[in-house]
């Protein structure tokens, strides 16, 4: 699949439904209603300038990004980031060993609470993005609701490290919907991150299950979800990397992969 054939199935994708994962609850058909939400937030203006703070390539990308290109041999580690930082502290070793780079989706009252673990994630090449506020069911809010969401979590980010990151990945739904396309967009984020393999760990079953869910479906180009604060993820972690690189598959962050 060339570049621009991957664009066009990301784009297409968005509208899918899905099951399973904690941030895949089936999809609703919310509709954007076309008119500015009653629910504005009183937090005012979006905590970016705008799109195009985001990575250098997210202009040209689609509203909804579920994977990389097939055509390289590369795949995303993405992490819901939220959790026991004890946990989180044994993972980033892991990742640190082995010179992996991922992108976490940080839940922002998480941040908070943890702004400490914020200089070790970037300081080892790590990308920081926003997984919303609170981790609710934000296909079932309403627009300003999904704005408040998103932007809280984008000023945590950018007071903690100076930028909202690139990455916007929706709370409890793998697609976003036009609601909550529009209201990223809205906050500084031009694309929803999707993926395209669910680990499973988040059930937290044994770390052959966690393992077994990722090789049965990575392809090159695949975006993995997985979470932060279980300690499956942890013990699983060498395995996969392992798995993947007898593969030939190279674990790089959103960014790089899509770049
Ligand atoms: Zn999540």
């Amino acid at each position: 699949m060339d570049r621009r054939e991957y664009l066009r199935t990301a784009a297409l994708a968005a509208g899918l439904a899905a099951a399973g994962g904690c941030d895949a609850v089936a999809p609703t058909t919310n509709q954007p209603t076309g008119t500015a939400p009653s629910g504005t937030p009183a937090v005012g203006s979006p905590a970016s300038g705008g799109p195009g703070t985001g990575a250098p390539s997210a202009r040209a990308l689609p509203p909804e990004v579920v994977t990389g290109p097939r055509d390289r041999a590369a795949v995303a580690l993405t992490f819901h980031g939220q959790g026991d930082p004890v946990v989180i502290r044994r993972l980033l070793q892991i990742l640190d060993s082995a010179g992996v780079q991922v992108t976490i989706l940080a839940v922002g009252t998480w941040l908070a609470a943890q702004p400490g673990l914020v200089r070790p994630i970037l300081d080892a090449g790590h990308e920081l993005g926003n997984h919303t506020e609170n981790h609710k069911a934000i296909a079932h809010m309403s627009s300003g609701q999904a704005f408040t969401e998103i932007d809280a979590c984008a000023r945590r980010l950018k007071s903690l490290t100076g930028s909202i990151g690139a990455w916007f990945r929706p709370s409890q739904t793998q697609h976003s919907t036009p609601t909550i396309r529009a209201q990223a967009a809205r906050v500084g984020y031009p694309t929803c991150l999707s993926y395209d393999v669910d680990s499973l760990d988040y059930t937290d079953p044994a770390p052959s299950v966690v393992v077994k869910a990722v090789m049965d479906t990575v392809r090159p180009g695949s975006i993995i979800s997985l979470h932060f604060g279980h300690q499956v993820t942890v013990t699983a972690m060498p395995q996969l990397l392992a798995g993947l690189h007898g593969r030939g598959l190279r674990p790089v962050t959103v960014t790089e992969l899509v770049r």
